[in-house]
C-alpha cells in the first residue's frame, strides 16, 4: 500500500513529498513521508472517510495490518525542521512565548 496521489503534498520547508495524517492516538495532524519506508516506525492507513491515519508501531502492536503501510514521520528526515515560532509581522518580542513543540 501507499498513499493515494491526491494525498501527497510537499513539505513547505524542504519540498519533499509528504502526506498529512491524523494520529490515531489523538487526532493531531502529522506529516509523514509519502514514500513507504520499511524502516519506518509508524504505520499509515487510509480511513473509510478518505483521511490518512498514522499510528506509532509499538512493541505491543508491531504488526502491519492489511491496508497499512510502514513509513517514516517526515520530521525524522526533514533537513529543515521548524524554526522557533516566527511572527509574520517582522520583529516581535518572543520572550515568554514557547514555540509549539514538533511532534514526535
Ligand atoms: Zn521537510
Amino acid at each position: 500500500m501507499k498513499p493515494a496521489s491526491h494525498h501527497i503534498t510537499t513539505c513547505r520547508r524542504c519540498g519533499a513529498p509528504i502526506v498529512w495524517c491524523l494520529t490515531s492516538a489523538n487526532g493531531r495532524r502529522q506529516p509523514v513521508n509519502a514514500a513507504p519506508d520499511e524502516t519506518g516506525n509508524v504505520a499509515v492507513s487510509s480511513g473509510a472517510d478518505g483521511v490518512l491515519y498514522v499510528r506509532t508501531i509499538t512493541a505491543a502492536r508491531p504488526d502491519i495490518k492489511a491496508g497499512e503501510w510502514r513509513a517514516k514521520p517526515h520530521h525524522a528526515t526533514c533537513p529543515s525542521p521548524p524554526p522557533p515560532r516566527r511572527s509574520s509581522g517582522g520583529q516581535r518580542a518572543t520572550s515568554g512565548v514557547r514555540p509549539v513543540p514538533w511532534q514526535r
